[in-house]
């Protein structure tokens, strides 16, 4: 493994194309996108690295996957009645099948179904104290205390997130938002910008690839729901391609991180911060796959 994460790093480093990061939050548009880490988790609890695997970057939409295994926890399958669980095949922040939907985000990994969740993980609290609860999550299941919310990043967010803020007011309209639209949004927001390096976000997702040793904070069957989303809907219109050419469960961020899941066997986290299309990390894709063909690990 140690082999294999090498020369994929290596790999990588000779591209001349790494993409480019999100232009709609300054803070992340001016990170530097010639950046690349890799960790793996195995099953008899190894964690093996290459390249820039101890660096923080903001996790962003990758935070949805851990959002969504507390709102659960809270809530259980009633979440299910306010956000539903297929593919949108459409951009992340994207309004128009909500508009067409009366309201219910077709899954929870899209913007408007990660505030439907983030609004059900907040229901009537302070916003500090279900970021308590999601950073309290993560900081379980990556072993890990110093895992931290960027204050910056979240004001950079706040101050140009006017398509979130639209999906917000949008499903309050609808009834679909409990607490006020201002306070889920800076609830998700603050959410969004929660930085982890490589080797904690794979410490993170061993409770989903269902690893030994890892923290119990969820069961396995709902670990497989929680992984046939990251499956369906987790690199949202590009969700078919990376299945395609990865086989893996995965969610991506606009960050350029990415968590992917083989489940029994690994756990697996990617970072760099160059976005493809479709708002999924270029380099982080192309490695996912160099991984998942030199392991065997596709699902399929
Ligand atoms: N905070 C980002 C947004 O809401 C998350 C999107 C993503 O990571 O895909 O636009």
């Amino acid at each position: 493994m140690e082999e294999i994460l090498k020369s994929i790093a290596a790999e990588i480093v000779r591209q001349d194309d790494w993409g480019k990061t999100a232009q709609y939050i300054p803070e992340l548009a001016s990170v530097d996108p010639q950046q690349f880490g890799i960790s793996v988790c195995l099953a008899d609890g190894r964690l093996i690295s290459a390249g820039a695997a101890t660096k923080p970057f903001s996790v962003q939409s990758i935070t949805k996957v851990f959002a969504l295994v507390a709102a659960l926890g809270r809530v259980g399958d009633q979440l299910w009645s306010r956000v539903g669980r297929e593919p949108s095949g459409n951009s992340f922040d994207s309004v128009v099948l909500l508009e067409r939907e009366l309201g219910r985000p077709r899954n929870p990994y899209v913007n408007a179904g990660a505030i439907v969740t983030t609004d059900a993980l907040l229901s009537g609290r302070e916003p500090k104290m279900a970021l308590a609860e999601i950073l309290g999550l993560i900081r379980h299941m990556s072993e890990s205390d110093s895992i931290y919310i960027n204050e910056t990043v979240a004001a950079s967010e706040q101050e140009t997130g006017a398509r979130n803020k639209a999906l917000a007011y949008y499903l309050k309209s609808h009834g679909n938002l409990n607490s006020d639209p201002e306070l889920t949004l800076g609830t998700y927001f603050h959410q969004c910008a929660i930085e982890m390096t490589t080797d904690q976000l794979a410490m993170a997702g061993r409770s989903l690839a269902g690893l030994k040793g890892a923290p119990k904070v969820i069961s396995r069957q709902r670990a497989r729901r929680v992984n046939a989303l990251m499956m369906t809907c987790g690199h949202y219109d590009g969700s078919g391609d990376f299945a395609f050419r990865v086989g893996l469960p995965g969610k991506s961020g606009v960050g350029g991180g990415i968590l992917a899941i083989a489940p029994n066997v690994a756990s697996i986290a990617i970072w760099s911060p160059g976005l493809n299309l479709y708002g999924n990390s270029h380099a982080g894709t192309r490695a996912a796959e160099m991984l998942s063909n030199a392991t065997k690990w596709s699902v399929f």
